[in-house]
């Protein structure tokens, strides 16, 4: 399980390393690792780590799914537009493992996207021989 602390109301963490930690310690050679956020609230992508671009992905986010545009659940706890924002990216992640390593592209990073943050998350890794 890896803890991310968040410090923004929508903020994408970078937890490759993390991810990568938790896979070296395992000794499985082939398999595949989940990375899965347990919030409602949170998606988990996979993308490259630059920091125009995590703009740009925040940015397209709050067109697509502007805050307070009439939404239902509004009526409850004023956070629609999270949990829409996070059924778009998708709340896990599949990384193959290759020879002992996490089998990422050159410019592929493990990212954690808060979507109603400031607040501490969990996301679970699995790491699955195969
Ligand atoms: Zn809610």
């Amino acid at each position: 399980m890896i803890e991310v602390r968040t410090s923004k109301r929508v903020e994408i963490v970078d937890i490759t390393d993390k991810v990568r930690e938790i896979v070296e310690k395992h000794d499985v050679t082939d398999g595949i690792t989940v990375i899965y956020t347990k919030h409602t609230t949170t998606a988990v992508i996979i993308n490259e780590n630059e920091s125009g671009l995590k703009e740009d992905i925040i940015n397209i986010l709050e067109k697509l799914v502007p805050v307070n545009a009439g939404y239902m659940h509004d009526r409850i706890d004023n956070n629609a537009d999270s949990h829409l924002r996070a059924i778009l990216l998708g709340n896990s992640v599949v990384v193959p493992i290759t020879n002992g390593r996490l089998d990422l592209g050159t410019w592929q990073r493990i990212m954690f996207v808060e979507l109603d943050g400031p607040r501490t998350r969990k996301v679970v890794v699995k790491v699955i021989p195969c």
